[in-house]
């Protein structure tokens, strides 16, 4: 399938600190052109025109968590090649790949920390793990952070951002939504909150998950739905209007519980923790 033939592949560059601080960034949506650090002091948004950029995993945590609160938990589950998928391209050696650039064993970081002073248990997808897609090992990190909250009494907050499911991992990708969705709903029947939190791009089966919490929220700017309109004009050769995928759409059409600039994202998950752990005997 032209899918997988797919030649024009999308990296995020990686810009180095030194090349960083006389870099000048276009904006993808006004076109401006604005200076890297203006860039990073203002969250990854467009300072003319409000345009969410995507934010690397460590700059998510420390959006959102209290400064040095965060501790990684289940980092060392190593992702599998069951299926020794190749196209063009061994998956073991993609893998490999990614491993070394980000350091990370898979598209999803779990961990224990705090948001304005409450303890969460919480997760991240990161975009830069093969497009934030779920796997084996992403499948295996939701259920288990799940799991470790059910047993401390954490509430859950994950922050979406995922092209779909793994390919490279087929049918064992489908299977982790079964899985993650038993999970979710075994934490929710035991009073648990799920607070989710969906950005830019939650494709595919991340996108029905992501819509499992109590609360569901959407930064500005995010895409939303089960297939991306690339894919659906690969597949399909149907057109249709990105609109309709927009956070703000969605939020329209009573899918969301809120559509939030990311610097009020803290703020307003804290509010949600407070009522609840207040209410709560955790
Ligand atoms: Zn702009």
């Amino acid at each position: 399938m032209d899918i997988f033939k797919r030649k024009n592949r999308i990296y995020v560059p990686v810009i180095t600190e030194e090349i960083a601080k006389e870099t000048l960034i276009r904006c993808s949506s006004c076109g401006r052109l604005i200076n890297y650090k203006d860039l990073k002091n203002n969250l990854n948004v467009c300072p003319y025109c409000g345009h969410h950029f995507r934010m690397s995993i460590q700059e998510r945590i420390n959006l959102l968590t209290d400064t040095d609160t965060f501790k990684a938990i289940n980092s060392d589950i190593e992702p599998l090649d069951v299926l020794n998928f190749y196209d063009g391209a061994y998956y073991k050696n993609q893998l490999a790949k990614v491993r070394q650039e980000t350091g990370f064993n898979s598209a999803l970081i779990t961990g224990k920390a705090k948001i304005d002073g409450v303890d969460v248990a919480i997760g991240a997808f990161s975009f830069e793990f093969i497009g934030g897609s779920l796997g084996f090992t992403e499948g295996e990190k939701i259920v288990k952070l799940f799991t470790y909250a059910k047993k401390n009494q954490l509430p859950v907050v994950v922050k979406f951002s995922s092209g779909g499911e793994r390919i490279q991992e087929g049918v064992f990708s489908m299977l982790q939504i079964v899985r993650i969705i038993q999970a979710v709903d075994v934490f929710k029947e035991d009073g648990g909150l799920f607070i989710s939190i969906l950005t830019n791009p939650v494709y595919g089966g991340a996108s029905a998950i992501g819509m499992l919490g109590q609360f569901v929220f959407a930064e500005k700017d995010a895409m939303i739905g089960l297939t991306s309109p690339r894919i659906t004009q690969l597949a399909f050769g149907m057109n249709f209007s990105r609109e309709l995928q927009s956070a703000e759409k969605l939020l329209e059409n009573g899918f969301l519980d809120g559509v939030f600039e990311r610097k009020d994202l803290k703020s307003t998950i804290s509010k949600v923790l407070k009522i609840y752990t207040n209410r709560s005997l955790i």
